[in-house]
């Protein structure tokens, strides 16, 4: 029914693995708890008559009875736990909780108009019988459909998120929307959902006819959304980025798509404004903080619940990579909500990118976005495979590497499966090698150490969770079920936490004897590392817009990721510390600017 919806799903190999139990239980709970709100239950109701009704179904009396008594057990507010071992949809993990609360005993003062009605509950809930068999069949069903392989090994937060959007959307029984965009660009059947997923599992365009990897018009799976316009895409030697132009491309040609081109009587404009310009791109190798991973709290409150956009968001995995901070390039508007900030005019965003265009405009367009959810540096090879740079064509890059916790960060217990200080050198030295082989020469390339991820959980521990739980209840509850995306730093044991902020910091003086050893060897890139001081960061933070303020940077629903908000901040801390320590990276700032504003971009 709805292809698009799952076509990302497995983009990242590591997500490509299949069902798990643990994460049906997760799906099941926290789907059931969601659905314990009055306008989804008639959703769901209406969903699971269809089922009985669906032609297939002999006993369709006794299926709309099991409704019946299952939609009554959801009035009454049946904890989402016990419906959900009831189903056997939790075997095995019957001792995690999401809610050992409930109902709750306090609201959470936003949204403002959370349903009261679940403080309410009701008693004489009947758990005798079958009836649960059509929702579980609903559930199951839809979770199935959605993975690979049903001999999952590695659950995955960012599955499992993809999982539950799809299943909120099928409670959108309204939702008639035709299948649309793909048709046979990617060579795929429409249904055939694996097919689609192969064709983006490499991380590029998935609509680029000239094969150059920028795409022309499709803004997701990989399209502008992600990286530059293609502004020709019959002609692979017209690109962002590109340098020299190609026989037969005249300078009336915009032959780099930074829309700067034509000629007046001393030569060509991108010669007269460029030329001397030191312009570069802008690539992002990364991981879902890269990439902006988000998953819309709207999606998880009854208070205004909407799938507003859905679509769009499932063909871009989840993420928001144009209004990430590296990559960002649209209206705030077009962004999930960005409280003001001091530093950037209302309706706008704050990117590395924004900010390597205004200091030249011959940057423009030229931006790469290989974030990938779950990226760690054990798959860093395949993000600089994905990567569009051409040595000898090309201008140079500024290339950040930036992979902030997935090494320490998974859903396992223990630290078994962090990745180890030797690995982490090894496929460190291995991506910087290919990088050094691949750039155009006087590329630059920054590694940004991990995050401190210690202030996630002192940030969030006690806020509550849009589900209604404590961030504190929401961790543990997916670390009991070990699919959490950091069993180390979300985890309210503290032990757990400083364990993983040791690895971390091991890994951190990784980069540092790379930096001190190696980064001379380097020919076609200066290595920069860079380790952001975090906790300042949030503190300075807390002082300009109060310590209440300081939940605003990470994401509501994971309490993992940064947030819009924490986006915009980054970003101006990341270019501020290039600008002080390393202006070189960054270029001068272009004396014509004016010039190129007045004249490309004033319309
Ligand atoms: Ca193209
Ligand atoms: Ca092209």
């Amino acid at each position: 029914m709805r292809i698009l919806l799952v076509v990302a799903l497995c983009t990242a190999l590591v997500l490509c693995h299949g069902a798990s139990k643990s994460m049906e239980c997760a799906l099941c709970t926290v789907s059931l708890g969601l659905v314990e709100q009055h306008e989804l239950q008639l959703k769901l109701q209406q969903k699971l008559l269809e089922k009985c009704d669906d032609g297939k179904n002999a006993l369709k009396k006794t299926c709309e009875k099991a409704v019946g008594k299952i939609i009554d057990k959801l009035l009454k507010k049946a904890r989402p736990e016990t419906l959900c071992n009831k189903m056997s949809m939790c075997d095995g993990y019957e001792q995690c909780q999401l809610f050992p609360q409930w109902p709750l005993e306090s609201l959470p003062s936003s949204p403002k108009e959370w349903p009261v009605e679940r403080r309410k509950l009701l008693e004489g809930i009947d758990f005798q019988g079958d009836d649960h068999h059509v929702l579980k069949e609903w559930l199951t069903s839809i979770f199935r459909k959605h993975f690979v392989s049903a001999n999952d090994e590695h659950p995955n937060f960012y599955t499992w998120a993809r999982v539950l959007s799809s299943v909120i959307q099928d409670l959108h029984s309204d939702d008639k929307e035709t299948d649309d965009g793909l048709k046979a660009d990617d060579g795929c059947d429409k249904k055939d959902i694996n097919c689609h997923i192969e064709a983006v599992a490499e991380h590029k365009p998935l609509q680029d006819a000239d094969g150059d990897l920028y795409s022309s018009k499709e803004a997701e799976l990989r399209g502008t959304d992600w990286r530059g316009t293609d502004c020709d895409d019959s002609n692979g030697s017209i690109y962002p980025g590109r340098k020299t132009e190609a026989d037969g491309i005249d300078s009336n040609i915009d032959h780099n798509c930074n829309s700067i081109f034509g000629k007046n009587d001393t030569g060509s404009y991108e010669q007269q404004f460029c030329q001397d310009s030191q312009q570069r791109g802008l690539i992002m190798l990364g991981d879902s903080a890269t990439a902006h991973f988000h998953l819309p709290p709207q999606w998880l409150t009854a208070d205004g619940w909407n799938l507003n956009g859905a679509r769009t968001f499932d063909k871009n995995e989840l993420d928001f990579p144009m209004c990430s901070w590296g990559t960002g390039h649209v209206s705030a508007d077009k962004c999930p909500y960005q409280y003001p900030l001091n530093d950037v005019p209302e309706g706008e965003i704050v990117s590395l990118y924004t900010l390597m265009r205004e200091r030249n405009l011959c940057n423009n367009n030229d931006f790469e976005n290989v974030g990938v959810n779950g990226a760690r540096m054990t798959s860093s090879d395949s993000l600089i495979n994905a990567m569009a740079r051409d040595k000898s064509n090309d201008h140079p890059a500024l290339v950040w590497l930036t992979l902030l916790g997935n090494d320490v960060c998974n859903g396992h217990v223990g630290t078994d499966h962090m990745t180890t200080p030797e690995v982490f050198y090894d496929k460190a030295m291995e991506s910087l090698t290919k990088l050094d082989s691949l750039l155009p020469p006087n590329s630059y390339v920054v590694s940004v150490a991990l995050f401190d991820g210690e202030l996630l959980y002192d940030t969030m521990h006690a806020q509550q969770h849009p589900l209604g739980s404590s961030y504190s209840e929401f961790y543990d509850f997916l670390n009991c079920l070990e699919v959490s995306p950091c069993w180390g730093w979300l985890n309210s044991n503290s032990t757990a936490r400083e364990q993983t902020t040791t690895r971390a910091q091991e890994l951190d003086a990784v980069y540092e004897k790379i930096l001190s050893t190696e980064s001379q060897n380097f020919k076609n890139f200066e290595y920069i590392y860079f380790k952001p001081q975090w906790k300042d960061m949030f503190e300075r933070f807390g002082k300009e817009y109060g310590v209440d303020a300081l939940p605003r940077l990470i994401e509501a629903s994971d309490g993992f990721h940064p947030s819009q908000t924490g986006n915009a901040v980054f970003a101006m801390d990341f270019f501020k510390f290039l600008e002080e320590n390393h202006p070189e990276a960054i270029g001068p700032i272009n004396p014509h600017n004016d010039e190129i504003r007045q004249m490309f971009f004033s319309a």
